[in-house]
């Protein structure tokens, strides 16, 4: 079944209450190996978000998911601001217009929305960044939606996949972001920011 725009709204406002519950949480991940904000940055943004999807129901798609990113763009001080944003931001642009998306074009958006991530950021996979829970998870759905065609089911082989790439951050030496300034002293603590990512596609598979 296509989502709509009442469906991508509700879907994004479970996020933003997700994230605002887990403030704490992803603040306290982000003090051994950085600066101990990323979920002060996060919530100030989906508490930002919240306020403009009110404001969103009758626009389209693409414009619902771009003005989610700008607005993380606009409010969140730390580097996920620009990464996160630029992901919904990504999305938008590809599903300009549209009033319904099918969930192969959400995984299409999801991962060119992805590789805007890796552009903005200079990242990859492996350097113990939220793209280590956002690439498993897509491939995952992906696997998953052509076998099973189910969303709910895709979602969920996401989330699982997620919550793996985010157990192997704690393996991983970071190369990118404040993280990499602690280098070696890093192992054993998971991202935060793979953390966060990990809260909303859980999200989107319990919720959908
Ligand atoms: P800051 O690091 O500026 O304080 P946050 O604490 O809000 O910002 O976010 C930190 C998270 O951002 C990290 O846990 C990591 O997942 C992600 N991150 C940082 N730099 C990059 C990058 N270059 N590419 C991808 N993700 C990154
Ligand atoms: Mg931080």
């Amino acid at each position: 079944m296509p989502i709509n725009q009442t469906k991508l709204i509700a879907m994004l406002n479970e996020i933003s209450d997700k994230i605002i519950a887990e403030r704490d949480f992803l603040t306290e991940l982000d003090r051994p190996i950085g600066d101990n904000d990323h979920g002060i940055n996060m919530c100030k943004g989906f508490e930002a978000v919240k306020v403009k999807l009110e404001t969103l129901a009758d626009k389209d798609i693409g414009t619902i998911l771009k003005t989610t990113g700008m607005t993380l763009v606009s409010t969140v001080g730390g580097s996920s601001g620009p990464l996160y944003g630029t992901l919904f931001m990504k999305m938008g642009m590809q599903l300009a217009g549209k009033n319904e998306m099918t969930f192969d074009e959400f995984l299409d958006a999801f991962h060119i929305g992805i590789q805007g991530v890796g552009e903005r950021g200079r990242s990859t996979t492996g350097e113990k960044t939220m793209l280590d829970a956002m690439v498993p998870a897509m491939e995952a759905m992906k696997t998953t939606w052509e076998a099973e065609h189910d969303e709910k089911t895709a979602l969920g082989a996401g989330a699982e996949a997620a919550a793996a790439g985010v157990a192997h951050t704690k393996e991983l030496i970071a190369t990118k972001g404040r993280a990499s300034y602690v280098g070696e002293r890093g192992i054993g603590h998971q991202d935060p920011g793979a953390t966060s990512f990990l809260f909303m596609i859980q999200t989107a598979a319990e919720k959908f």
